[in-house]
């Protein structure tokens, strides 16, 4: 069995952001020579998401606007915003997900029709990273 990890690092200009990273991770795919395996793809901070859903902005802006009605952003409303503010945050990680994973079939990711792979910011404008782990053979 083959073992390939790469990370990926993200500083996005805004507080929230979703970036569509599927190109990262079938480039990762192509750097593994994995043909047949598994794919994990997972936010390493507690305040991003990586999920899978369509690639079509008006969704990403009903996510964000759906997220904020969840959980909105607070300076004082969080018991967690001692000395920082990212009480929201916390809660639309929980919400979003912190992983994917993915079938890999004859060298490609098996996804479904129109899936694809993002990172979810919500608690951005510093450096933070992703993981891809991936196993087979
Ligand atoms: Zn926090």
């Amino acid at each position: 069995m083959k073992s390939y990890k790469k990370e990926l690092y993200f500083n996005t200009k805004k507080r929230y952001d979703l970036v569509h990273i599927t190109p990262e991770v079938n480039r990762a795919l192509k750097e593994s020579g994995i043909k047949e395996g598994l794919c994990l793809v997972n936010a390493m901070h507690i305040t991003a998401s990586v999920f899978i859903n369509d690639n079509e902005p008006g969704l990403h802006k009903d996510y964000l606007e759906w997220l904020e009605k969840l959980a909105p952003y607070s300076r004082h409303g969080y018991k967690h915003n001692v000395g920082e503010d990212n009480g929201d945050a916390h809660l639309k990680r929980q919400i979003m997900g912190r992983e994917v994973v993915i079938a890999i079939t004859e060298g490609k990711l098996d996804l479904g029709p129109w899936e694809e792979v993002f990172y979810g910011e919500f608690d951005g404008q510093r450096r933070k990273r992703v993981m891809i782990k991936i196993i087979g053979e």
